[in-house]
């Protein structure tokens, strides 16, 4: 390969920028890399036989650019924030009009708007590309949600629709919108997928605590659920993880692994972000504080025992087979919830800032590839294909009937671990949520007749137009 000969760069070669590597170069294209760190640039050609001869390794900036085709295509996958600021600072005076600069990691939209503004001003272009599936999604096809100037994408379309992950027959990559869209969007989907985790996790906690089931029992029924409605990557990677066992003790590894949960940050985004749009995404805020609970062990384990005779205040969890079906019911429910909840959230920001979010397209692309994989979306994308107007999943007829059906069983078990004194934030998040969001007399008559009272800050009445204040009783 000559220099110059490249179809695209990247930058950044850990976990993520390697094996996005791999799959470009697999795919045909030439593929330029460089990394701070240069000797995996030379290590990622010569340990990839077969591979390798599409990927030209770079020992400088100056080296990579070169080797690039123009206009140029240059991805960032790099540690978010600062790091990728820095590079494209270090690039940019070696860059070209016309020439495209993508971040592909997990930024903050935020950061994504600003820099795209600064750099769409110098004639170069930006694009926010958020890539979801993880390690082997990377490798074998991720799902891709792409955002930028518009114009940029017929440059990446060629290379991104080969990368990505298929679902029948369908490439899981889009242009979403301009500027931050891609990063957005990316951003909820990890929200959902915190919602999703955490709801897996309650109803483990449930058969665990409340049925007394063992993890080898909890992995035939979740591979069971597989085969139906929650059929998804999520809950077939539960039935696994529940299934093994510990080479060193013998023992179920779910059970020898530490209950503090990690998190890197796009959970939290997903929640700022819809407070800060008057969403309420609960269930998702319930699935990111859990974790927050979840990191403070020692402080737990101190208030179970100052707590210890308030758990005996309980409910008998049968362990019946009707009752595994009403946490399947429950479960499938809180999820349609849960989506809505971030669907609404994507909803209002694509109208916030003007971005005409494609929520069927969405929907469609995250069907394969990222870590929220299922057919459900399927049904999701089949909901705001119909050309109605659909403010919130939970109004789209097919969903109606399927909230309608289930959410007998999501109150019950709800009710039945409140009662028993197992925590389930986020289904009843999503409960809560969705007898709220029924109720078409609320509650806040009251909040505003109280900022009326301490505030002025007025309140509209019922039976007559305009804005009114009260003069209430001093208090
Ligand atoms: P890694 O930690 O594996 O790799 C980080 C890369 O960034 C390395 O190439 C590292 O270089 C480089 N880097 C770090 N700091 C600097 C700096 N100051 N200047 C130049 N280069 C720097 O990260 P991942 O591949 O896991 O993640 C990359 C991005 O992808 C992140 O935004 C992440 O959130 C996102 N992402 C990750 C997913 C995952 O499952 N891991 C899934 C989806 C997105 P060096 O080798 O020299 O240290």
């Amino acid at each position: 390969m000559n220099d110059g000969q490249a179809d695209i760069g990247i930058l950044g070669l850990g976990t993520m920028g390697a094996n996005l590597a791999l799959n470009i170069a697999e795919k045909g294209f030439a593929v330029a890399v460089g990394n701070r760190t240069t000797a995996k640039a030379f290590a990622l050609r010569d340990d990839n036989p077969g591979i390798g001869e599409n990927i030209l390794p770079t020992e400088s900036l100056e080296d990579f650019v070169a080797a690039l085709k123009t206009p140029r295509l240059v991805l960032f996958m790099v540690t978010a924030g600062r790091p990728v600021d820095e590079e494209m600072e270090r690039i940019a005076p070696l860059l070209s009009p016309g020439d495209v600069m993508i971040d592909a990691g997990n930024a903050d939209f935020n950061d994504t708007v600003r820099r795209s503004t600064a750099v769409e001003a110098t004639g170069l272009h930006f694009v926010g590309m958020g890539v979801s599936g993880g390690e082997l999604g990377a490798r074998h096809g991720p799902s891709i949600m792409v955002g930028g100037a518009r114009e940029t994408y017929p440059l990446l379309e060629p290379i991104l629709e080969k990368i990505a992950a298929r679902y029948e027959g369908e490439p899981c990559v889009a242009w979403l919108g301009p500027n931050g869209a891609g990063h957005f969007v990316k951003t909820i989907h990890n929200g959902i997928e915190y919602a999703d985790m955490q709801m897996i996790a309650e109803i483990y906690g449930i058969m665990r605590d409340g049925i007394g089931l063992k993890p080898a029992e909890m992995a035939t029924i979740f591979a069971d659920w597989n085969t139906r409605g929650l059929s998804s990557y999520l809950i077939e990677i539960t039935a696994v993880t529940l299934a093994e066992t510990d080479p060193d003790t013998g023992r179920p590894m779910v059970d020898v692994i530490v209950d503090e949960a990690g998190q890197k940050g796009t959970g939290r985004w997903a929640v700022i972000e819809a407070q800060k749009l008057g969403v309420g995404a609960t269930t998702i805020e319930a699935a990111v504080s859990a974790r927050g609970v979840s990191s403070r062990r020692g402080e737990r384990e101190n208030a179970a025992a100052l707590y210890r005779d308030v758990e005996t205040a309980g409910v008998e969890f049968g362990g019946e087979t009707d009752h595994i079906a009403a946490l399947e019911q429950a479960l499938e429910t809180a999820k349609i919830i849960a989506y809505a909840q971030g669907y609404a959230t994507m909803a209002a920001a694509s109208g916030e800032y003007g971005w005409s979010l494609p929520l069927a397209e969405i929907a469609r692309i995250w069907r394969a590839g990222c870590i929220i994989r299922s057919r459900f979306l399927d049904d999701i994308a089949r909901a705001y294909d119909t050309g109605e107007n659909v403010v919130n999943l939970l109004q789209a007829p097919d969903f109606v009937a399927r909230v309608a059906a289930g959410e007998v069983a999501l109150r019950r078990v709800v009710a039945k671990a409140v009662l028993a004194g197992i925590p389930v934030p986020a289904l009843s998040a999503a409960l809560a949520y969705f007898d709220d969001y029924r109720r078409a007399r609320g509650t806040t008559n009251l909040t505003q007749a109280q900022r009326d009272l301490f505030g002025a800050h007025t309140f509209r009445r019922l039976d007559k137009e305009g804005v009114f204040h009260h003069r209430w009783p001093a208090v």
